[in-house]
């Protein structure tokens, strides 16, 4: 990006150079209004003129103009070049006196409506070809159009006219090369980031290339001589299309910083104008259509500068930059425009040149800054925001981690990995009164390990975490999952047989004891150690109890099997089939 503003830079300074001043052989020059447009040479040859300057500023008028030239001869060879700037010139028609015995007047004509091909100079300049062998000559020019026009005509050596030409080709390429450029900049950043106001950009840029190349005369040999209002056309729609342009670029500009709707609502009228310009010129008031576009550009600038200072909301860039902005340009062309008479008679006729291209590239680079600052900030933006939401996706991920682990952690046993007491009773006490409310059968178990003491006595408590580990193991497989199995205390367990009966519950209760008395428990090499459990086992029994009595039932039971002689399971008077 740098680099890019770097090139267009250096393009911009390129175009303001000055340019070597040619060597005009112009003596004086001078007017006379034909308002009739019906004098003919031999009239105005004998009719006083007004004095000119180097360039002719017309208004929209039916008026002919007559420009009387003085040339003197060159120093090398007798041909000159009547070197003729437009924009836009229907007709121009020259009369240089015929010599011999019986002087009269030789004409040609050139203009923008004739065909590129017939046109004296082969070059977007127009102009003639001419001798002036004496040391001065006269020649008239009769100018014939109903456009706004700006003649400007140098008296050039050939040599001096190439040059001349080669400067403004030069300048055209470059202005187009630049303008191309802010142009590919704008679609590429449009297409990455579809921000509307960028996508109105790049078509006020495309918009302002043709509209360079139209003004210029570069477009004329393009286009059908049969129709020569073209001509006109070409240059004229997309100068009016630049006004629309500009202000609907600048309408959406504007958007963000939330000025008051009244004035948004000017703007809008100001649009309005768009659309009456091309039925104007539609039905044949091109020249009409461009005054008012002049007027329209004028009052749209000094509309953006108030505009700026009414902005309701910060935004990047920021209004006080926006306002320094848009102030400055349109200082700049209010001078420019109250001026350009005075220019007219001191300055050359590449000013207008410049002045177009410097205008096209200074607002374009300059919007195109404003454009960058904002999607540079909005980019900014998107990226924070999105890291803020990953930060975010993280910090819930690991709460809700550490709530989970932190959960699984209050409800479950360390050693055994069981549920603990608490968490026991109250799925017990769920399942209970689901059991209940349904009527299904509940048993219940209670589980002690026989002479657990010993153990930890003979072979140390490690070993005896490790008997309570393997047992709760072999317990916790052996029940099915659906059962709610928990350590209640040190070597006590509890278990809630769902769906199963009070004499099942006992089936399974003794074949618990069979297991666990069967298995070999072995801690270490060449150590192995033999456990038993007793179970007291109950079953719900219509009396509606509480999971809590349910409970000391069962440790009854519990306690019956211990004094019975350990290693059974036994079972309380509701557990009969
Ligand atoms: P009974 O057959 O009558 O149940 O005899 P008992 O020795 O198993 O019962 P008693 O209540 O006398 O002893 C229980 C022992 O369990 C006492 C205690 O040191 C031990 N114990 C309790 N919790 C743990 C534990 O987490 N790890 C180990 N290694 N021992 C424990
Ligand atoms: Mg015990
Ligand atoms: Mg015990």
């Amino acid at each position: 990006m740098k680099c890019f503003f770097r090139l267009l830079l250096l393009i911009t300074c390129l175009i303001l150079v000055p340019h070597a001043k040619a060597g005009d052989l112009i003596v004086s020059r001078a007017v006379l209004e034909d308002v009739g447009g019906t004098l003919t040479i031999a009239d105005v040859a004998s009719r006083e003129f007004q004095p000119l300057g180097p360039s002719l500023f017309k208004g929209i008028t039916d008026s002919v103009h007559w420009i009387r030239l003085r040339v003197r001869a060159p120093a090398n060879g007798n041909e000159v070049v009547l070197f003729i700037r437009q924009p836009f010139l229907n007709e121009i028609r020259l009369f240089e006196a015929e010599a011999g015995d019986s002087p009269g007047w030789k004409t040609r004509v050139t203009g923008n409506h004739y065909p590129f091909s017939e046109r004296e100079r082969g070059r977007h300049s127009l102009g003639f070809v001419v001798n002036v062998a004496t040391p001065e000559a006269t020649f008239y020019l009769r100018l014939k159009t109903k456009s706004t026009s700006q003649l400007t005509v140098l008296a050039l050596e050939p040599s001096e006219a190439e040059r001349l030409d080669d400067h403004f080709d030069l300048l055209e390429v470059l202005f187009v090369t630049a303008m191309l450029l802010l142009l590919l900049w704008a679609i590429q950043s449009y297409l990455l980031d579809r921000l509307r106001v960028v996508g109105l950009f790049a078509i006020h840029q495309a918009v302002y290339t043709l509209f360079g190349i139209a003004i210029t005369g570069y477009l004329a040999p393009w286009l059908p001589m049969d129709y020569p209002q073209l001509v006109e056309l070409s240059s004229a729609i997309p100068y009016c299309g630049v006004a629309f342009t500009t202000l609907l670029f600048c309408r959406e500009l504007f958007k963000p910083y939330e000025p008051p709707p009244i004035l948004m609502r000017g703007l809008n009228l100001l649009l309005l104008l768009f659309p009456l310009q091309l039925v104007a010129m539609a039905l044949g008031y091109i020249p009409q259509a461009v005054i008012v576009n002049l007027a329209l550009i004028r009052v749209s600038w000094w509309y953006f500068v108030f505009m700026t200072f009414f902005l309701r909301k910060e935004q990047s860039p920021n209004r006080r930059w926006l306002q320094v902005f848009f102030f400055t340009i349109t200082l700049v062309f209010t001078v420019f425009w109250f001026s350009s008479s005075s220019l007219n008679d001191t300055g050359n006729s590449l000013f207008g040149r410049q002045v177009l291209i410097a205008n096209g590239l200074i607002i374009g680079g300059l919007f195109a800054m404003i454009l960058n600052a904002r999607s540079r900030r909005l980019l900014q933006e998107v990226q924070q925001s999105s890291m803020n939401l990953l930060l975010a996706q993280k910090t819930l991920e690991i709460e809700r981690t550490l709530k989970k682990k932190a959960e699984e952690q209050a409800h479950t046993d360390y050693l055994t990995g069981l549920c603990n007491r608490r968490h026991f009773f109250e799925l017990a006490e769920r399942e209970l009164a689901r059991s209940t409310r349904y009527q299904r059968p509940f048993a219940v178990m209670m589980i002690d390990i026989d002479h657990f003491k010993t153990i930890n006595d003979t072979w140390g408590h490690s070993v005896g975490d490790l008997v309570l580990q393997k047992v709760s193991q072999l317990i916790r497989d052996t029940l099915r999952s659906v059962d709610i199995f928990g350590r209640i205390g040190g070597e006590e367990f509890a278990a809630v047989i769902v769906e199963t009966d009070g004499s099942n519950a006992v089936e399974v209760a003794q074949r618990l004891c069979l297991m666990v008395a069967d298995a070999r428990i072995s801690p270490r090499e060449g150590v192995c150690v033999q456990v038993t459990i007793s179970i007291g086992v109950t079953a719900m029994n219509g009396k509606n109890l509480s999971f809590e009595n349910l409970m000391g039932e069962a440790d009854q039971v519990l306690y019956r099997a211990k004094q019975a002689g350990r290693n059974r399971a036994m079972a309380s008077e509701y557990c009969a089939a």
